[in-house]
Formats: C-alpha cells, structure tokens, sequence
C-alpha cells in the first residue's frame, strides 16, 4: 500500500527542442521527492518504433541501459537510478515499438473478439497500462517521463494517454510539467518567451495544461519574465521553475529545490511539506567533496564510438562517482581502438576520421578503461591497449568486451597462443578463447541469445576483486553472448591468469585479474550500472585509486627530475 491513498503520478514533457535535459529534470525531481522520504518509481515512455533500444547503433543513440532484470532500455534509464537510487525494471521503458507489439499480439490471439483495433483507445490503453503497472511496492510517485517533443507527429498517443490519465486516477493525483527553452538573443538584450508559448499552445491543443513549466535557459529567469510566462501560460508564478545549465549534472536538483519544484509539486498534490520535510544534508556533502577535489587524473576509454560519448555514458559516470570519493576529478580521454596500435608504436599524433586523438601515448594516461562493446572494427587495438598498460604496469578495467580482449591479449603473449581470438572476431581461429557456449550457438536468432541482466558471482578470496567489493557472492549485470571458453580455462590458468571470480556452477568466468600489477582486472559483467554517486562501484573505486597512485609517482618523478 502507497502511503497516500493513491499514488501520485507526474509526467514530464518537453517542448521547443529536442536534448533539453528532461530526463535530468525528471531524475532530480526524483531525488528531491526521495530526499523528503517518499518511495519513488520512473519510466519512460518513447516514441520510437523499435521494440527497445536493445538493436540500436549507440552512435545514434547513445548507450543501451541494463536493468537488473535484463531490460535493455534508454540510457535515461541510467540517470533515474543513479538519481534516485531505486532498481528500475524492464517494464520502466516503453517504446511505441513495444506499445504497437502487445497490441498487435492481442488482437492475433483473438482478445479484441473482433472489434476494430485502434489507436484511440486500444494504443491509449496500453500505455496508460504500462504505467499503472509500476504502482506496486509501496510507490509514493511514479514520475514518467515522454521522450521526444511535443510537436512531433509521433508523440500525439502518448499525450492524449497521459491526457486520459488525470480522469482515470483523479485529478488530484496527477501532475504535468513541461519543460522548455527560453533563449537569450544577444543583440536585443533579452530572453524570448515565444517558443514557450507556441510549446504550451500546442500542448493545450492536445488537452493537457502543464501545472510546471521549467525553463531552460543560460542564465536566470528575471522575476518579470516569470511573471510573463505565468501570466501567458497559465501556470502559477511559483510553477515557472528557472533552470540555468548546471556546473555538474549532480547540483541540479540543488538548483531545482531552490527554484522551489519540490514544494510547488506538494502544493499541486495537496502534501504538507512540513510532515515531508527534505534533507539533502547526503547529497551536498558529496557535491562539495566532488567541488573540492583539486587534483585530476586521466582515464582513457578504448573505445569504438568515442565521437559519441553518450555510447559511454555510465562508464564515464562510475568514474566520476570514484572520483567523488577520492576527491580527484576524473577526464575522461576517449580514445579510438582503432588507432591504439599506431599510439603505441609511433607515439605520434594520430588522426581517424574527423576525431582527433587527445593524447600522443597511453603513457599520459593514469588509468584505462576498455569498455564493452560488440562487433570486431578496433578490437585488435582494443587488445594492444590491454596488453601495453599489463606490460606498462597502467591501471586497467575491463569491461565485458574488455574482459575478453584481456583474455586474449594475455592467451597470446603470456599463454603461447600467438593467434588466440574471440570467434566473434575470428570464427576460424585455432584458439578460440573466447567463444559462444554451447547453449546460445545452437540458436538461430541472434536477438534472444544474450545473457542479459543480473547474475551472481563467486569470487576468489584473498583477490583483488574480493578485497575491493569486500564480499564474497556478488551480483552484477550482463548483457553479452560470448564467454571464455571452458576449454582453454587451465591453459590461461598454467600462465598465470587469475580467475578472480566464477559463477556459481564454476562454467561462466565472471572476473580475471594478474599479479604483481597496480590494478589489471576484466569482469564479464558492465559494473557501470550499478555505481551511484554517493555509492561509488567498487571496481571503478579500485581502479581510480591505483591511477591516483600512478599519476602521485608520475609528478613525484618529474619533481626528481627537476631537483636532479
Ligand atoms: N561482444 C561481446 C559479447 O557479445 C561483448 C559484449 C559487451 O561488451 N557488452 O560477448
């Protein structure tokens, strides 16, 4: 049972133009809401015809987020948790291609006993049914945001849904808040209202009259233009929110509390703050640890879809959240596979494409994460990273895909296996340590094969690994087909590799690491989802720590250097 009679909903829209930060408004509100001790659910609705984001190109779309019940959903998913520090589920993201699915399903199977099946009011249906199933487990809130903006021809369902939405829960149940840009215009001197008013109009055209209205804009909204904006749209003065670009994406629900969202949002809801009373006392303190953190280090993602860090984007968050608790900041240098291999043997500027190599060496770097990924285009460069920060003695994690180019990195110079290769890269190699099990290469459909979401680990006391996550049974999320293959286990094994944690049935290795090295360890699993901000991951902990250490021997050196 919801503490209140009925759980409040909240839905986000966002109008003007598309990248305005909705999920990073909706994700804040979220926190401020947790932080005045309410249970609080997310989901996403998208407009897009794919089934989930599972089968798109991270170039265009950015990283695919895990949940730990194997849902491969938008990377928004990842800024909700690590906002609001709740596990979200498969059913927290639907896109119209999945909307459209269950539809059609329904209508084969004969459920609709032969009525017309229609947008209005079967589509309308399933949506309003995928959020209300969220209401389960005490949820005081379910906020939910609409991706894409209003305007587009596609979105039009999910509003007339969210539309419906205030007359099937109750009106006093359900909140609107849209978002949109107030631009600057230099040469009058002024911020234009305009575009909000156009994106409220239209929004109104579809039956919903936002209660909030949060604007993006560089600098802050004068009273008057708040003013304005209420007076034109509607919205109480206390409901046009400012939101200037924040410093880092962790100070803004500090900027949106200060705005007053949260107390306008329990206004709207008829809650009495002072029985809800908030405290963000946690989150400051680790905001002013990370603005006090001085010194730097450089991490470099070996990556294949640098020109769009969105593809990386929760690795690069863990790190951040690492360097929080170290008080450093982290850079992260990403790096194109590709070209590793020219990096380390000509140690000169590189160029690929358009993108521009940011560093002459891996030497500049003080630690290296070779992320996932699928597909063979920079493997081999992939591989040579790995091989040179084990032989470097450079801090190194790997990361699923990462794991596995470590494995064969380590197979081909240290286990005598010069042609050692995952068969994803190489179906006829002749040491396949790296293959797809048994299981998973009898099925034809690729789609269904993956191992996906959370899967327990043993890990080898006395290891690394072990010491880091300070446990012995731990659970991580998957999202990849191929494993080290069983048969080459004791060859890697006889050469020194360490299997620092199996599954439980001992088949699966879950996480390697080597001796007599700062900080050499792959796991099987993406770590990455499950770091917080306030509760950084323990991998990514152990591997900012070694850098530190690094890049403190590094200046020590040139300080040397200096005296001598
Ligand atoms: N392509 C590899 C596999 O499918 C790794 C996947 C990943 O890094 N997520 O096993």
């Amino acid at each position: 049972m919801a503490r209140f009679d009925n759980t409040k909903f909240i839905f986000v829209t966002g109008g003007v133009s598309s990248s305005l930060g909705k999920g990073l408004t909706a994700s804040s509100l979220g926190r401020l809401l947790k932080s005045r001790g309410f249970k609080i659910t997310m989901c996403k609705l998208d407009p897009y015809l794919n089934v989930d984001p599972g089968t798109m190109n991270p170039f265009e779309h950015g990283e695919v987020f895990v949940t730990e019940d194997g849902g491969e959903t938008d990377l928004d998913l990842g800024h909700y948790e690590r906002f609001i520090d709740e596990n979200l589920y498969k059913d927290s993201n639907a896109t119209t291609g999945s909307i459209y699915q269950t539809v059609i399903a329904k209508e084969r199977r004969g459920d609709y006993l032969g009525r017309t099946v229609q947008v209005i009011p079967h589509i309308t249906d399933e949506i309003k049914s995928r959020v209300k199933r969220l209401v389960m487990n005490d949820v005081d809130f379910v906020i939910c945001e609409v991706g894409g903006t209003v305007g587009d021809i596609e979105i039009v369902p999910f509003l007339e849904s969210i539309r419906q939405f205030r007359s099937d829960v109750g009106r006093e149940n359900v909140c609107y808040i849209h978002l949109t840009l107030v631009p600057y215009l230099a040469p009058s001197g002024e911020h234009k209202t305009k575009p909000t008013q156009h994106s409220v109009t239209e929004l109104r055209g579809r039956g919903i009259q936002p209660d909030i209205i949060v604007c993006r804009s560089d600098q802050p909204l004068p009273s008057g233009l708040k003013r304005k904006i209420s007076l034109l749209c509607d919205v109480s003065i206390d409901g046009v929110i400012s939101a200037v670009d924040a410093e880092s994406i962790y100070e803004i629900p500090i900027n949106m509390h200060e705005e007053g969202l949260d107390t306008v949002i329990c206004k709207l809801l008829n809650i009495d703050t002072n029985d809800h009373p908030i405290d963000l006392a946690g989150w400051k303190d680790m905001l002013d640890k990370a603005k006090s953190s001085q010194k730097e280090v450089k991490i470099g993602i070996i990556g294949k879809y640098v020109n769009l860090p969105d593809a990386y984007l929760s690795v690069v968050e863990a790190l951040r959240h690492s360097g929080f608790k170290h008080g450093v900041k982290v850079e992260p240098v990403y790096i194109q596979a590709e070209s590793v291999i020219d990096l380390i043997d000509s140690h000169s500027e590189i160029y690929t494409g358009d993108f521009e190599q940011p560093v002459k060496s891996l030497d500049e770097l003080d630690g290296i994460v070779i992320p996932g990924g699928f597909g063979e285009r920079g493997v081999e460069g992939k591989i040579a990273a790995a091989d040179y920060a084990r032989v470097k003695n450079i801090p190194c994690l790997g990361i699923c895909l990462g794991l596995q180019v470590m494995v064969c990195s380590y197979a081909r110079s240290k286990g005598g296996l010069t042609d050692a290769n995952s068969t994803e890269f190489n179906p006829a190699t002749r040491n396949p340590v790296i293959d797809l099990m048994e299981s998973q290469s009898e099925v034809a459909d690729k789609g269904g094969t993956m191992r996906l979401g959370s899967y327990v680990a043993k890990l080898a006391p006395g290891s690394r690994v072990f010491e880091l996550y300070g446990d012995e049974v731990v659970s991580e999320r998957h999202r990849h087909r191929y494993e080290v293959n069983p048969n080459f286990h004791s060859r890697l094994l006889e050469a020194g590799l360490i299997f620092s944690g199996m599954s439980p049935d001992k088949k699966l290795v879950e996480f390697i690491e080597i001796d007599n090295h700062p900080f050499w360890v792959g796991t099987q699993a993406h770590p990455e989802f499950k770091s917080r901000p306030d509760r950084p991951h323990p991998l990514f902990v152990g591997l900012i720590y070694a850098a530190i250490d690094r890049s403190e021997s590094k200046s020590a050196r040139l300080i040397d250097l200096d005296t001598v």
